[in-house]
């Protein structure tokens, strides 16, 4: 059974499809609008009867991670598109690796993306943010570009309904995450303050079943400004001006969500990019110098 939320409004219609009825990684919401789907990371049994169910001729995906693209493969006859900036990876399944930084094969990381039955999707047009696609129910589908989680990460603005789907903007249990070499903390930031000028009416997200109101998506957006700089406050404390901390010994340091020192291959490996994300924002930022011996306070 689909487990799916209509969000219409009696003239508009506007289907929520929550991942497999447990919406949580590795499953993600997507979005009907028309004959547009955005996002195809539910399970393959419900993309099945979705695309029995609905003429699907257009998929918008999000950006490139296996959670978002791995049910593409279901609608052989949808047009697929994504952000220019996150092809590679969706078409490439070393790039994908790569991005990851998972430069060796890893075991469990391939295990991992079997579990996805991922294949390397074919994508016949790419977008840059600012488009607009028409559905045929009369309404439409701004493109947002919202890089930071990834470098072509987008958000789907539906009109009329004024509704954000904001995607991984937000990951429950991880808050802001940027655990691949091409997210990026300014990026992230810079992404917040965008989305809050849009100041949608409501706001859904790939791994929650919740609906967001407007003032719920602005304290969000806030939040997400709160946790990355105190994350970087974390990362700083104890670092000195005169001796340099090398990268092992502030990767001990307790900075991200569940103290992810526990975590395990592959997801260290995330952890790891994603201190170095913060780094290359303090370093951006005039916060700290990296040296060859390790980082110092500026
Ligand atoms: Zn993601």
């Amino acid at each position: 059974m689909i487990n799916r939320e209509d969000l219409g409004d009696g003239t508009h219609p506007l289907l929520f499809f929550l991942g497999d009825g447990d919406e949580k990684h590795p499953r993600a919401n997507s979005l009907l609008v028309g004959e547009i789907l955005i996002d195809a990371g539910i399970t393959p049994s419900v993309m099945q009867e979705i695309s029995k169910e609905h003429t699907i001729n257009k998929i918008l995906l999000s950006h490139w991670h296996e959670d978002h693209v791995s049910g593409v493969r279901c609608f052989p006859g949808a047009q697929v598109e994504c952000h220019v900036l996150d092809k590679h990876p969706i078409i490439s399944f070393n790039d994908m690796v790569e991005l990851y930084g998972q430069e060796i094969l890893h075991d469990d990381f391939l295990t991992y993306m079997k579990y996805y039955h991922l294949q390397e999707s074919t994508i016949e047009k790419t977008f840059t943010g600012g488009e607009i696609k028409h559905a045929s129910t009369g309404q439409q589908v701004k493109i947002i570009h919202a890089p930071g989680h990834s470098a072509g990460h987008s958000c789907f603005h539906v009109i009329p309904n004024d509704i954000l789907f904001m995607i991984d903007t937000w990951v429950p249990g991880l808050g802001p995450w940027y655990g691949a070499r091409d997210a990026s903390i300014s990026s992230y930031l810079e992404t917040t303050r965008m989305l809050r000028s849009l100041d949608a009416d409501r706001a859904l997200l790939s791994h929650s079943n919740k609906i967001l109101e407007n003032d719920e998506l602005n304290g969000l957006l806030d939040e997400i400004v709160r946790i990355i700089q105190d994350r970087n406050s974390r990362l700083m404390n104890g670092l000195k001006e005169t001796m340099p901390m090398s990268l092992d010994a502030i990767r001990r340091k307790p900075v991200l969500p569940g103290d992810m020192a526990s975590f395990e291959e592959p997801f260290n490996k995330s952890r790891t990019i994603a201190i170095r994300n913060h780094l290359a924002f303090l370093e951006e930022t005039g916060k700290i110098i990296s040296t060859p011996r390790g980082f110092l306070l500026t």
